[in-house]
């Protein structure tokens, strides 16, 4: 494709004051040698609005983990897409598969936070995978297409989007498709997000998330198609995140 590559860390509920020194590291790295796409770091909220504050290059970005689809208002505990445009954030991830699982959020649900994203005016990472047991009988390229058919609202088409493919089997299991599996998903993938947003899916970077790590990254993100990682636990420690983002050439 033509998309920049990205690069994303999605901490979860990990992390305390004291690893901010690595989300600080990573920027180091990127300010001492630059990488050619974009690197995000999705810490928890608390550590987020630190983070912004305590960057000092505009080399990486912070963004959420998640959002509430309306702007404001009573929803206790929720952070609204605004407020993550008012911290300084660049991205907000939505659909994640443990929002999914745990929140019980739907595919119309995700295209409200998408939506919600896009009229912050900030890219939204939005994430889709299959289960193992929808890999297992077979309907994996079905579900992702329906997938991006029902989390795509049709103001992506004027905006900036992300897609991060994240086999839900494969997210912090240390298992991973097969190359081919992984090539295969992200062809269809860019098809039915072609058929949404036209010629920019050319120019939107579909991300491959799920136990990406050092000893793997640089087959995966030498696929075609494939635009850069959507990392979890290995995004914690700079130096490995690092390791990643710089076997993307
Ligand atoms: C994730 O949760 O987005 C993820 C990819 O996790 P991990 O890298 O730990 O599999």
């Amino acid at each position: 494709s033509n998309a920049k590559p990205l690069f994303v860390g999605n901490w979860k509920m990990n992390g305390f004051r004291a690893n901010l020194t690595e989300i600080l590291n990573v920027e180091e790295s990127i300010a001492k040698t630059p990488f050619h796409g974009d690197v995000v770091i999705c810490p928890p909220a608390t550590l987020a609005a630190l983070a912004v504050d305590a960057l000092k290059k505009s080399v990486i970005q912070i963004g959420g983990q998640d959002c509430h689809a309306e702007e404001a208002g009573a929803f206790t505990g929720d952070i609204s897409a605004e407020k993550w445009k008012d911290l300084g954030a660049g991205y907000v991830i939505v659909g994640h598969s443990e929002r999914r699982a745990y929140y019980q959020e739907d595919n119309k649900a995700v295209k409200a936070k998408s939506k919600a994203v896009l009229r912050a005016g900030l890219v939204p990472i939005i994430c889709i995978g299959e289960s193992l047991e929808e890999r297992k009988a077979g309907k994996t390229l079905e579900i992702i297409s329906a997938q991006i058919d029902g989390c795509i609202p049709d103001e992506a088409q004027s905006a900036p989007i992300a897609v991060g493919y994240e086999p839900v089997w494969a997210i912090g299991s240390g298992l991973t498709p097969t190359l081919e599996e992984i090539s295969e998903a992200h062809k269809v993938i860019r098809e039915a997000l072609h058929k949404k947003i036209g010629d920019k899916a050319d120019l939107t970077p579909i991300v491959y998330g799920g136990s990406l790590k050092p000893s793997n990254a640089k087959e995966i993100l030498a696929i075609l198609g494939v635009d850069g990682g959507l990392v979890g636990g290995a995004s914690l420690k700079a130096v490995d995140f690092l390791e990643i983002i710089r076997a993307c050439d």
